[in-house]
């Protein structure tokens, strides 16, 4: 390809609204327009790297046995009403009706839509079966932002794997879990794998492959000593052990005109530090008013509530319902005393005496709590937010915390999907059983700008020769030099007919203007071809990464550029 026909419109700078390093290049560079909030279009640029991503991962799924299909994008709402999640998904999902009536779901996953292809397997011995799309998804985001980080259309590649039992399922998984390592080396990003909450996915065990980055939304705490990794919606540690204050036969109230704050609290004469306070925070749990208890230095993590109260929806308490549940504002809540509510508490206040709490009266707190004695807690959960430094629950090694973007999540499904739709198979006894599932998900966009994220210099895009739009820029120096230009020419073709993706920068511009481009693109390549450079009988090849230069004798460039390349593809 020709730069000067190809639409490639670089820009001079950032765009004014973007912050995320990914999202200013790939404007700048022009590999993509945003259409709307969350949709983009992709420019010739783009969608080169999105088929080369695309070709790994097909590789990847072909290699562990799996098969392409391609589903629509438009869902009969039956079907997923089967499985509960019409509703579930709520306003994430589009739906809208058609010119019948008929309500229609924008898909934006498919296991329903599996599940019920899977209905005409009959029998074990046609299992297992792994099944993959490359497909255009719909997610109606609240707040779409960071360019392709998170949007409301995206391509992604999902696969579903269906045995007879739990330990076909188990081997399926395993296959994915490997498929999806080689995937990500290939496409130069460094991710660990952590446990994750399934969320609406339902299933039983999820792992997330996540990129440490700024870029992301996750919070990941890791051991280095053990390996121990997790999502803050899972992850725990030993609880740090505090102090308790003096105990008292009984709680005893006592004035707090000022403080409404944990820290107020702390800070104020006769107050009690965080550590020895009871937070209580209140919920609406699928409708129901519930007090959840905290250490007061800890905070919420509200997936954990979520996953282990099996809640299909949660939110804080309005101020109306807080104080009709309590007759109090928040600054003085607490659960001493409260009896026809339901309490959880967090495992860090178990067995804690001599602590501070609201006394449900404006203005007054209690002190000398023991809470298995004066609250009538319900159910004790891990609900805290795990801090960095904290001993890992496995080793007892200090923890680390960090950001991370999730690329990647798998889940053990199991029958959830198969018996709402219907898919059942003979076992080997003859015996009806419910297929057993994985879901095996990878955000083809948003690993194009997890790719960016990490591999970008001041100039512009590094690109993984693996995902590099293309390989090689040939830029010639004085395209109306005729030799000057015959002899790009000539390498350029030659290096096509080696299999490389090489593009002739022959635009009537400037060299600093075509270098200043094939930089910024992330072209991994350059080659100069120059009159001073061909005088000598050499091209210059520079590496994009390192910047190192090597010359190349005319006559035998392509095959000297040729390896170059071939050795950093993998
Ligand atoms: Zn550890």
């Amino acid at each position: 390809m020709r730069w000067s026909e190809v639409f490639i419109p670089t820009l001079r700078d950032d765009p004014a609204d973007a912050e995320a390093v990914s999202h200013k290049l790939l404007i700048r560079a022009g590999f993509m327009r945003q259409l709307m909030a969350g949709v983009y279009s992709m420019l010739p640029l783009g969608y080169r790297v999105l088929q080369k991503i695309e070709g790994i991962v097909r590789e990847e799924m072909n290699r562990i046995g799996n098969q392409e299909f391609r589903l629509p994008s438009l869902h009969p709402r039956e079907i997923w009403e089967r499985s509960g999640r019409w509703s579930k998904m709520g306003s994430e999902m589009f739906q809208f009706k058609d010119r019948r009536g008929a309500e229609v779901g924008l898909g934006m996953t498919h296991e329903e839509i599996f599940a019920h292809l899977a209905r005409e397997l009959r029998s074990y011995k046609e299992l297992p079966q792994a099944w993959y799309q490359f497909q255009t998804k719909f997610r109606d985001e609240p707040r779409p932002k960071s360019g392709l980080l998170r949007v409301r259309e995206f391509t992604m590649k999902d696969s579903y794997s269906m045995d007879v039992d739990e330990d076909g399922l188990d081997r399926a998984f395993q296959a994915h879990f490997e498929a999806y390592r080689r995937i990500f080396k290939r496409l130069g990003l460094e991710t660990v794998a952590v446990e994750a909450s399934s969320g609406s996915m339902g299933g039983n065990q999820s792992i997330e492959f996540m990129l440490q980055t700024d870029a992301g939304e996750d919070w990941v705490a890791a051991c280095r000593s053990c390996g121990y990794a997790a999502n803050f919606e899972k992850a725990m540690s030993r609880i740090p052990a505090t102090e308790d204050l003096a105990a008292l036969p009984a709680p005893e109230k006592f004035p707090t005109p000022k403080a409404r704050t944990i820290d107020d609290l702390a800070t104020m004469e006769g107050g009690a530090p965080a550590e020895a306070q009871i937070k209580t925070l209140v919920y609406s749990v699928d409708g129901k008013v519930v007090l959840v208890l905290l250490r007061g230095d800890d905070s919420l993590v509200e997936q954990k509530l979520l996953d282990n109260i099996e809640a299909e929806s949660l939110r804080p308490a309005s101020g109306d319902e807080i104080q009709a549940a309590l007759g109090a504002q928040p600054g003085s809540l607490g659960a001493v005393g409260v009896k026809d509510l339901f309490i959880i508490a967090d495992e860090a206040l178990r067995g804690r005496v001599g602590m501070v709490t609201g006394a449900n009266e404006d203005g007054f707190h209690l002190r000398g709590v023991d809470i298995e004695r004066d609250i009538d807690v319900k159910g004790w959960l891990d609900l805290r937010e795990v801090k960095a430094g904290e001993s890992c629950s496995l080793c007892g090694e200090p923890l680390e915390v960090y950001k991370c973007l999730e690329v990647a999540h798998i889940f053990k499904l199991g029958t959830m999907h198969s018996k709402a739709q219907g898919a059942e198979v003979l076992d080997a006894n003859g015996k009806k059983v419910p297929v057993v599932m994985g879901s095996y998900g990878i955000g083809i966009d948003r690993n194009l700008a997890a790719i960016v994220e990490v591999h970008n210099d001041e100039a512009g895009i590094v690109w993984p020769v693996n995902v590099a739009p293309f390989e090689v820029v040939v830029s010639v120096i004085k395209p109306k030099d005729v030799n000057c230009l015959e002899a790009a020419k000539r390498i350029y073709e030659a290096l096509q007919e080696r299999g490389i993706d090489v593009i002739l920068d022959d635009r009537d511009e400037r060299p600093g203007v075509k270098f200043k481009d094939a930089d910024l693109v992330g072209i991994p390549f350059r080659v100069t071809v120059g009159p001073k450079g061909l005088g000598d009988g050499v091209v210059e090849l520079k590496g994009r990464r390192a910047g190192d230069t090597r010359d190349f004798e005319v006559a035998h460039a392509a095959v000297g550029i040729a390896e170059a390349v071939h050795d950093e593809r993998r």
